[in-house]
């Protein structure tokens, strides 16, 4: 006979007398777990945190109860992570703008990729070199290299002429962020090799200058990945399309990159993320 049977064949004092027999049982393994995390934090024993924290967890005991900001503190709450990052181009990820340019990318500039070793760090563009911002070579060596494993990168960039599209296109294929990768490898990666429904460049049909109208939908029908697992970043300089993506493509996580994308930015942007949807998955 299980403990459920068991409970059913009580009667009705029995079964309050049980029932306050549980509770006091569980406030006593309850508080004899706690006092251990307690003296662990201490001492800052992340092991013996991760398996007092486990046995709350398999004991079920008071868990909605429990302050877990010390565990948080820790790092020691899964992250919920994005499942696709959508950049801008122009003022986002590189500087200038592609329309100011006169040339489609000819010459490759050579430099140092950080301190990894030497790259192609910029295109000659005309008169003028089309370049990534520093942080961007940074965040998107970090992905590179694993990071974000469950993470997928997009673009959704409103290039303003036919001309502008081919120097974006030109220059994911030729800027580097570690020797011999280039950014179009980049955001390839976790996509099957040829699939490009995830590269959205342009303002002619079936894109728009509203991202939020034409991009967006188009995203989320290539990827199958909803609006609430996006997070996008855009400058916002012209447009506030952080903005209208929010209003019609609900669910987005939205960051404005004034001055080209920044460290800061880029983790303001993955916390706002988590916060909007481990609160989100707790309500349920
Ligand atoms: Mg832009």
């Amino acid at each position: 006979m299980d403990l459920q049977m068991i409970k059913l064949s009580m009667n009705q004092n029995k079964r309050y007398e049980y029932f306050i027999f549980e509770v006091f049982i569980k406030i006593l393994i309850y508080q004899s777990i706690n006092q251990l995390i307690n003296v662990s934090y201490l001492f800052k024993t992340n092991y013996f945190l991760r398996v007092f924290h486990k046995l709350l967890i398999v004991n079920n005991i008071f868990i909605d109860q429990t302050d877990y900001s010390f565990l948080k503190m820790q790092g020691l709450t899964k992250k919920i992570l994005p499942q696709l990052i959508v950049f801008d181009l122009d003022m986002c990820l590189w500087s200038p703008e592609t329309y100011v340019l006169d040339e489609q990318p000819s010459k490759k500039i050579i430099g140092q990729l950080g301190n990894i070793g030497a790259g192609v760090i910029g295109v000659q563009c005309g008169s003028q070199i089309l370049k990534l911002f520093p942080d961007v070579i940074t965040i998107l060596q970090d992905f590179y290299n694993n990071k974000y494993p469950e993470v997928k990168l997009a673009v959704a960039s409103s290039a303003d002429t036919p001309f502008a599209v081919k120097i974006a296109k030109n220059a994911l294929n030729m800027l580097e962020i570690l020797p011999g990768v280039t950014i179009r490898q980049v955001l390839q990666k976790g996509w099957e090799d040829n699939f490009e429904g995830h590269i959205q460049i342009g303002r002619t049909p079936p894109l728009s200058s509203r991202k939020s109208k034409s991009h967006f939908p188009l995203l989320l029908n290539n990827t199958g990945i909803p609006y609430t697992g996006m997070v996008f970043f855009d400058d916002c300089n012209w447009d506030d399309n952080c903005k209208h993506v929010e209003q019609d493509c609900i669910g987005v996580v939205t960051q404005r990159t004034p001055n080209g994308l920044k460290l800061h930015e880029w983790n303001q942007a993955l916390e706002n993320y988590q916060k909007k949807y481990s609160s989100e998955k707790h309500k349920e």
